[in-house]
């Protein structure tokens, strides 16, 4: 399979291209349709397995550029993946001029601030932070029609799942939820079942 093989714009193929990525990874291959489709997923992955850029590419594709709030957010559990993200998507979606956010915590909130009254199309985030900037009134929810939960194992381990529990309570009931873990615990497995509607099982 090619990229070219997915329902993906120009502006996505090229990028994908002129990043070098030629041929969609396994997961991508496994992710991409499911995400085009709007359906629910989770997926067992491992990081190296080109799955940031499984959730990224159709993330990009089906953001609208036109809308001024934020459409997706993305949950990791440290600022360094958070920043990565943010680059991986910021690359992908560079000839749709897609905006990405990071948000995370030890860093000064007036410019994080500042940078969600810009146009910004995903933001990507420690849970800590995202939730401070929702709950001050800087980071609009009302138009989120995407979630990712990237390394949720990770992130419940260290101590996230208050954190991650109310943010998902506070976006609209109506978006794609898409969950990436490496293992499945019980916690993390209660995590879907909560807030997934019959999410398509991926495991690579
Ligand atoms: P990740 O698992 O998201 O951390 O990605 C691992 C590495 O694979 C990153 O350096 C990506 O830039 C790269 N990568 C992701 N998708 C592809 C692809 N389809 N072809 C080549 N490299 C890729």
């Amino acid at each position: 399979k090619k990229f070219t093989d997915y329902p993906l714009s120009e502006e996505i193929v090229r990028a994908l291209s002129s990043l070098g990525y030629e041929t969609p990874t396994e997961v991508q291959s496994e992710v991409i349709p499911v995400v085009l489709e709007k359906k629910d997923l989770v997926a067992k992955s491992q990081t190296g397995s080109g799955k940031t850029a499984s959730y990224g590419i159709p993330l990009c594709e089906l953001v609208d550029w036109n809308e001024n709030k934020p459409q997706a957010v993305v949950l990791t559990p440290t600022r360094e993946l958070a920043l990565q993200v943010t680059e991986d998507i910021t690359n992908i979606g560079r000839f749709k001029r897609i905006k990405a956010t990071a948000l995370y915590g030890k860093s000064p909130f007036h410019i994080q601030k500042a940078e969600l009254k810009q146009r910004t199309h995903v933001v990507v985030g420690t849970p800590g932070r995202v939730l401070d900037h929702i709950e001050r009134g800087s980071l609009s929810l009302d138009r989120m029609a995407y979630l990712v939960i990237d390394e949720a194992d990770e992130m419940l381990n260290m101590g996230f799942i208050e954190q991650v529990q109310s943010i998902i309570q506070a976006l609209p009931t109506d978006r794609v939820t898409m969950l990436f873990s490496a293992t499945f615990p019980e916690d993390v497995e209660g995590l879907s079942r909560q807030y997934m509607n019959n999410p398509v099982e991926i495991e690579i």
